[in-house]
């Protein structure tokens, strides 16, 4: 495969990833103290399309846990397993342009504004079948690692240092008990909530498993078909509106894709019917989206002209 330049993917990602690594702005988060043993200076990009050819350059398989990313894969497998009326019933679609982690509810439902925030993200996390803990986590993995097209595991010590320190989250949750928006214990809920954030990706397997968004919800790799279509189109919508904390507005005007990062420095982006791309580099900005994967994915927007509303 060719890029406008003539040259081949890879070398055009391997161009790209020397100019970003040049970019040392941002920090490592470290409010989960186990996320700041990240290596600041790792970088990966990958593309995965939906006739499954994978392209990556840079820390392809260097693990770190998948965080907020995990966040749209889960409200799909909500809007699979329960349909849209009911999964409304538990989590709104409006931004909130609020941090992540606000603790507010909207004032008529008392839902949570999106499944993108924290708060949306642990109600979805509620609805997770099966029966013991033990089978919710596992059909949560399950979940995963069909996206991924590989078997998934759990980050172990960096679930236990949010379990450990998460105590905003915990107060998330106790206030959706309180009205009611939480029916289950919510330790239980919170406790699904960490293992699914400590899920250890690569940034190949975000590629994938944004691929398999792009591919109407079939994984490319595998054929498993994950998620029908109007699943996610209802995930990339929320994706687009929703999936970049408080610059979402700003990266649906400038990069025009629906897209999702995390705390650990992935970002994921979707060009539906074409391909996923996966970035991680652990510095985050103001905003907490991975400097690099910002800018990576600007670049990759800009050059093949992948902008939702680009003139055709
Ligand atoms: N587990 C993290 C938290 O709940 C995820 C946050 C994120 O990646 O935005 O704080």
């Amino acid at each position: 495969a060719a890029t406008p330049s003539g040259a081949t993917i890879e070398a055009w990602l391997d161009g790209l990833r020397g100019r970003l690594a040049d970019d040392v702005r941002g920090a490592v988060a470290d409010y989960i103290p186990e996320l700041s043993r990240a290596d600041a200076d790792g970088l990966a990009i990958c593309i995965a399309t939906v006739d499954g050819q994978v392209y990556g350059v840079g820390d392809q398989a260097e693990p770190f846990t998948i965080q907020s990313v995990s966040k749209p894969f889960m409200y799909g497998y909500a809007l699979r397993e329960y349909g849209v009326d009911f999964t409304l019933g538990h989590v709104g679609v409006e931004p909130t342009g609020e941090a992540f982690n606000s603790i507010i509810l909207d004032d008529v439902h008392n839902r949570p504004f999106n499944p993108m925030v924290n708060a949306g993200a642990i109600a979805v996390a509620e609805l997770m079948k099966g029966a013991t803990m033990a089978q919710r986590e596992r059909n949560m993995r399950e979940l995963f690692s069909q996206f991924a097209g590989r078997e998934l595991s759990i980050d172990d010590s960096v679930y236990r240092s949010e379990h450990a320190t998460g105590h905003r989250n915990r107060a998330i949750a106790y206030m959706m008990l309180n009205s009611g928006m939480i029916r289950r214990d919510p330790e239980d809920v919170l406790d699904l909530y960490f293992k699914q954030c400590a899920v250890s990706v690569t940034c190949r397997d975000l590629a994938v498993m944004a691929a398999t968004l792009a591919n109407d919800g079939a994984n490319p790799l595998t054929g498993d078909k994950v998620l029908d279509p109007l699943a996610v189109r209802d995930v990339l919508t929320l994706m687009h509106s929703c999936g970049m904390y408080n610059y979402a507005g700003q990266w649906a005007y400038e990069v025009g894709v629906p897209a999702k990062s995390g705390v650990s420095g992935g970002v994921i982006a979707v060009i539906p019917g074409q391909l996923g791309i996966g970035v991680w580099s652990p510095r985050l900005d103001a905003h907490g989206n991975s400097v690099r994967g910002v800018e990576a994915c600007k670049a990759v927007s800009s050059a093949f002209g992948l902008h939702v509303f680009n003139a055709r």
